[in-house]
């Protein structure tokens, strides 16, 4: 973050813009993948300084550093390997395509990752697409797409102004983004120039919900790559200050999401009294949240002591963010003493590979048949139902599961 924003919040300038949280020495990138152990332990690292703003409510990394940031195309984030990720984009993409009537128009996506979502998009709507990722790589040739989908390896910037769209959507890109107001900024901007030749396009962002995490106390969530946190107010707020009149802004996927509806338009500046609420509640839970922190360290430090006392085989499920947050939080280096030695995850791409920070090697679910656990740790409790029913048709039924928070 520039030396500015260190004294006033980058969303809305107020000076009410204090620390309240710090982790020292985190991976960097939680989501980048390493061929070999060594290297994963000894992977690139920054500290966590999270400081809050009492009059917008937005969160954000005073330590978080850009020149960090090299987002590689190793970068693996795709969620998507989940039935019941895909069910959620699938119903998403099903429900935009209705409520925006998207059939035969222009979709763009920033930070579309590998793809995925704008081939739904344009796939069940008959639409074109252009995606803008620098980690972007063609996975595989998808016949129909190469004409209907152009694909940029770039971040979107002012110089794509030409890319007129009938549609924007963005998700999970936003709260990596150190000024996401410039962002939007240079999305208002261009929009702004284009409008003249045709509809005022729709805009649909998704991104982590700072209410899960803060107020929840979704401690796992906490990741560099992450230095922004919004709550629907602090949201509102950054798109508003941008040229946007925000039409919505709900909970998805059981709280854990934050869904943006907009278009260029009027800004409403008037919090509406469940959003001061939410503000008031969030100054309370910001009080509290290093404690709460600990306490939840402190019960899993006790936890995984008594597995490594009764000699119960522990692995972890999911590789993603919350997996190797909670290893590197509670410090669970991978060793042959260590109470867990495998995460499990149902990316191929992530199979054979290792954790950064504490370097467990990452398998399959199909490993679990030999290793045969006694403790399945789950990261994200929406998964359960179809963990459980992985694990009863590979035959590992003698293991208990139990959720990581
Ligand atoms: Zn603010």
């Amino acid at each position: 973050m520039s030396q500015a924003s260190q004294n006033t919040c980058p969303i809305c300038s107020s000076s009410q813009w204090q620390t309240f949280f710090e982790v020292l020495s985190v991976p960097v990138f939680c989501n980048i993948l390493w061929p070999e152990k060594l290297a994963a332990q000894r992977c690139n690292r920054g500290d966590l300084r999270l400081n809050f703003c009492s009059n917008c409510s937005f969160i954000g990394n005073i330590a978080f550093d850009p020149d960090h940031l090299d987002y590689a195309q190793t970068y693996e984030n795709a969620l998507d390997f989940s039935p019941r990720f895909q069910t959620y984009a699938h119903s998403l993409a099903t429900q935009l395509i209705e409520q925006h009537d998207l059939h035969h128009k222009t979709i763009l996506e920033i930070g579309c990752g590998k793809g995925e979502f704008l081939l739904l998009l344009c796939e069940l709507g008959d639409n074109r697409g252009i995606g803008f990722d620098p980690t972007y790589i063609p996975l595989e040739e998808h016949g129909w797409a190469n004409e209907k989908i152009q694909f940029i390896q770039d971040y979107y910037s002012e110089k794509y102004i030409e890319y007129q769209n009938d549609f924007v959507c963005c998700r999970h890109t936003l709260e990596h983004i150190p000024q996401p107001t410039q962002l939007l900024n240079i999305l208002s901007n261009n929009l702004k120039k284009t409008i003249q030749s045709q509809a005022n396009p729709g805009i649909f962002f998704e991104v982590p919900n700072a209410l899960d995490t803060f107020s929840r106390s979704a401690i796992w969530d906490i990741i560099y790559e992450h230095c922004c946190y919004f709550s629907p107010v602090a949201l509102t707020y950054a798109f508003s200050s941008c040229g946007f009149k925000v039409e919505q802004v709900t909970e998805e996927f059981q709280g854990q999401f934050l869904c943006l509806e907009a278009h260029l338009g009027e800004p409403t500046t008037t919090l509406t009294k469940v959003q001061q609420q939410q503000v008031s509640q969030l100054v309370q839970d910001i009080k509290q949240f290093t404690i709460r922190f600990n306490q939840t360290l402190e019960i899993w430090q006790e936890k995984l002591r008594q597995f490594s006392q009764n000699h119960q085989k522990v692995v972890l499920w999911g590789a993603g963010s919350k997996g190797v947050t909670f290893l590197n939080f509670l410090k669970v280096e991978s060793s042959v003493q260590s109470p867990i030695e495998y995460v499990v995850d149902i990316n191929p791409r992530k199979q054979g590979m290792y954790v950064a920070g504490t370097g467990q090697k990452i398998v399959s679910p199909e490993f679990l048949q030999e290793y045969q656990p006694d403790i399945v740790i789950i990261m994200n409790p929406i998964y359960k139902d179809e963990i459980q029913k992985m694990l009863t048709d590979l035959g590992v039924q003698d293991c208990s599961l139990t959720i990581g928070f």
